[in-house]
């Protein structure tokens, strides 16, 4: 039975899936990652290629829930997970050129790929809080997307209570509306006067508090939770497979627009599970830790930029850690080291085979918001494709991936649209002139009052808050 370990492990025992989801991060302030990755063959591949977005995610993620939800049950909440999607391929895969497919993953509830996760998380938590007769504290992070999915999938669940901050003007209209006009007694939004980072720092900082922690039974939603990892694994096997009814391929490259490295390395698992993917590409936008450190081997913060894609102005790119773990011959003594180092504010510096190895998985590259406004309107003019600011930023890495490099020819990208271009009508405006067109999903929540509560970026006052309104 499969089993998790911390990435900081030193010895410690190691974890079932329910544990792991419930406490979200370690103890020793690592990530949880399987102890071995499970498989999937070429002949399980093929069979799998005419079912469904429930059966292809079933057969994905079974493997790593072990015996804490049995088939059946996992079945039905994978089903009732994507039930709310308006699109019947649940995630559509579209051609746009003859190297460049898109699949697009923002057609559920607050139409962004968070959904694929956090609809499915929320349901686990019930489902495993409901067998241990528990309640838990949920607290979040988000630049932006991720607080509105976390809340659409926590809303009126008895057993938690959900507390969303994020970054006090520095997300748009639409995303905070999407957050804020939810009026259920067990969400709370919390406005912090600071950057996303400052958000996330606030909530390791709770995490940190013993106090807290014991007395609230305190949980993470944010995507360093290993329960989000695998619902996005399900997608890059359905996304392969679904390429491979319409087009001759033995093999395939994803773009992926990247922010706190949960998505891209969501693909990372499926190739570790056997999906034949000859890159990943990482796109990124200004803020570009991760372009800076596949360019140097230095892994260094700088300071977050507002950009046209604020679900991606992030400078710490939590994941990051679980391919450290993997690529360091997983050594969690080695982990806690660095990222303590990492920690203080001083960068680190890859050793350059361990920088070989990132390259030989991973190519990256970095746009600006007018290089993103000109994809947006190079797609739009050729393809008469609108694109949102991220997935301009993963088409755009991908067209530059196919300029400067050979890929084989059995080969085609996907480049994963991470959100629907009405949530940023704006940029799209600038970009090509014309309005996206608006779901009557967010039309309805424009006009409805707003429930949130701004708080400066303070953790006593924060802390004070959670402790006061939790149950
Ligand atoms: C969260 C988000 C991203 C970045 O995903 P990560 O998993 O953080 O790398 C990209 N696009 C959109 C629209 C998002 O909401």
């Amino acid at each position: 039975m499969l089993k998790y370990i911390s990435t900081r492990n030193q010895g410690e025992e190691s974890k079932n899936f329910s544990e792991v989801v419930i406490e979200g991060l370690a103890p020793d302030g690592g990530l949880y990652v399987p102890e071995a990755c499970p498989k999937i063959s070429t002949a399980e591949l093929e069979e799998l290629k005419y079912v469904d977005y429930a059966g292809i995610a079933h057969r994905t993620i079974t493997p790593f829930v072990d015996d804490s939800i049995n088939s059946d049950e996992l079945y039905q909440i994978l089903q009732a997970s994507y039930l709310n999607f308006s699109s019947e391929d649940t995630a559509p895969l579209k051609k746009i050129n003859d190297d460049i497919y898109i699949l697009e993953l923002f057609h559920g509830p607050t139409l962004a790929f968070k959904d694929f996760a956090l609809q499915f998380l929320g349901n686990i938590f019930d489902n495993l809080l409901a067998k241990q007769n528990k309640k838990l504290t949920i607290i979040g992070a988000t630049s932006g997307d991720t607080g509105s999915a976390a809340i659409e999938a926590c809303r009126d669940k008895e057993n938690l209570e959900v507390f969303i901050l994020h970054p006090h003007n520095r997300v748009s209209d639409v995303q905070r509306k999407q957050m804020t006009s939810v009026a259920s007694p067990n969400i709370h939004n919390i406005a912090i006067e600071g950057s996303f980072d400052d958000c996330q720092t606030l909530v390791k900082a709770m995490f940190n508090d013993k106090e807290l922690k014991k007395d609230k039974n305190l949980s993470a939603i944010n995507s360093i939770n290993w329960g989000r990892i695998i619902a996005q694994v399900a997608y890059y096997v359905f996304a392969y497979l679904r390429l491979k009814t319409k087009e001759d391929i033995d093999r395939v490259i994803f773009s992926v627009p990247t922010g706190n490295f949960g998505n891209i390395f969501a693909g990372y698992i499926a190739m570790s599970m056997g999906i034949p993917i000859e890159k990943l590409i990482i796109g990124t936008n200004s803020n570009d830790i991760l372009f800076r450190l596949l360019a140097t081997g230095k892994m260094e913060i700088g300071t977050v930029k507002p950009t046209i894609s604020p679900s991606m102005d992030i400078q710490i790119s939590s994941n990051f850690e679980r391919i450290l773990f993997d690529l360091l011959g997983r050594d969690g003594k080695a982990i806690t080291k660095i990222m303590q180092h990492f920690a203080t504010g001083k960068g680190f510096i890859l050793e350059e085979n361990i920088k070989q190895q990132l390259l030989r998985i991973f190519k990256a590259y970095r746009f600006d918001d007018d290089q993103t406004k000109a994809i947006i309107k190079q797609i739009y003019t050729m393809n008469n494709y609108i694109l949102d600011p991220h997935s301009a930023i993963g088409v755009g890495a991908a067209m530059q991936y196919l300029l400067d490099n050979k890929k084989s020819n059995n080969c085609k990208i996907i480049s994963l649209a991470t959100a629907s271009p009405a949530k940023f009508s704006y940029a799209i405006e600038d970009a090509i002139g014309v309005s996206p067109k608006f779901p009557p999903k967010l039309a309805e929540i424009i006009n409805k009052e707003e429930y949130f509560t701004v708080l400066p970026n303070d953790f006593a006052r924060v802390k004070d808050f959670i402790r006061e309104k939790a149950k």
